[in-house]
């Protein structure tokens, strides 16, 4: 039961597949910046030989296959999308490699029944999330809002071949270049609160527990936020979930020293690689708690929910802090997994 609300999340999520690219290019480039400043010597010159480009710049990749669409033919081609081109111009020249890893990673999940035309949009755009309860204190396979394609999944499959191993299925990465680029994405997708726990509702608002009643109403979905609006929290895109995307503005999208310096503080792992992801979805859920603490949520119409707090001042300001810590700690985890494999 837990697979199939999953699968209904995924379904839903898609829909809005890319503008739920967790942290928008800035923030991906922010956290490869900072991973830049804490690689070994070694390890920077093996990124820079198998990328061509430093992890700041690779950061954006995973959202770039995005621009690969579909034809009517069934071919994948890439279609270049003014909105979305700026940070995937390192790799025009290479869109092949895109494509191919797009084809490779297509198809290979479960959809639901009925659901082929959100299929045209691949399968490896659920590579980027897990929708778990903000309930929930860990991250665990058995609770709703997670699949074996999902984004722990997904970071655990680029690491394995990092370190020479086979992706497992559903995953194909072809190589260390590929997984690394992959890495250099979803790290910094793992540390946005809303990309790895959910607020599940009722229709009142209140929040509902998918993990007890092993059900979810599709009347209340919010797309992991996408659906939940607040006119005041950004100009243009509104969604509760865009706004967890933003970064600081004065951040920009290099890595000011402040910041390295909060990631050298990031303590190193004790745990064994392999148990990494888990424990940063881990960590990302309890932040997640903060996140969506002291709001409400409003039902207003179909996929349309507003959100309201009791003091927007304090939670913007307490918003921005937890942006800075969490882009830190991405940058510190992409570090150590690239000094892991190249010390
Ligand atoms: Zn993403």
């Amino acid at each position: 039961m837990a697979r199939i609300a999953a699968s209904v999340i995924v379904l839903l999520s898609l829909f809005l597949a890319k503008p739920a690219s967790a942290w928008g290019p800035d923030g991906h480039r922010l956290v490869g910046s900072i991973a830049d400043q804490l690689l070994t010597p070694n390890a920077k010159q093996q990124v820079k030989t198998l990328l061509g480009v430093e992890l700041r710049e690779a950061g954006p990749w995973l959202d770039c296959v995005k621009s690969v669409h579909r034809q009517n033919d069934g071919s994948l081609a890439y279609v270049v999308d003014p909105q979305y081109e700026p940070p995937c111009t390192p790799f025009a020249n290479d869109r092949n490699a895109m494509i191919d890893y797009a084809s490779r990673n297509w198809i290979d999940c479960v959809y639901p029944e009925g659901a082929s035309a959100t299929a045209n949009l691949g399968c490896h755009n659920t590579y980027h999330f897990d929708d778990v309860a903000v309930q929930r204190d860990k991250f665990d396979r058995n609770y709703a809002g997670t699949n074996d394609h999902d984004l722990v999944a997904a970071t655990n499959a680029a690491i394995a071949v990092l370190l020479g191993r086979p992706a497992p299925p559903p995953f194909d990465i072809k190589d260390k270049k590929e997984a690394l680029f992959i890495l250099a994405h979803l790290v910094g997708d793992m540390a946005q609160p809303l990309h790895v726990a959910a607020p599940y509702l009722d229709p009142n608002g209140s929040l509902a527990d998918p993990d007890v009643t092993h059900t979810i109403d599709p009347s209340t979905e919010t797309a992991g936020g996408n659906w939940i609006h607040d006119k005041a929290i950004t100009v243009g895109n509104d969604a509760f979930h865009h706004a967890w995307d933003d970064t600081p503005s004065d951040l920009g999208d290099t890595a000011p020293l402040a910041l390295v310096n909060v990631a050298k503080a990031v303590p190193a792992h004790t745990d064994r690689i392999e148990n990494w992801s888990a424990i940063w979805a881990t960590d990302t859920i309890a932040v997640a708690k903060q996140a969506m603490s002291d709001v409400t949520y409003t039902k207003i119409g179909p996929r349309k929910w507003t959100i309201s707090f009791s003091d927007r001042a304090a939670y913007l300001q307490s918003a921005d802090a937890i942006k800075r810590q969490q882009l830190a700690k991405a940058g510190a985890r992409l570090a150590e997994i690239v000094n892991h494999v190249w010390p």
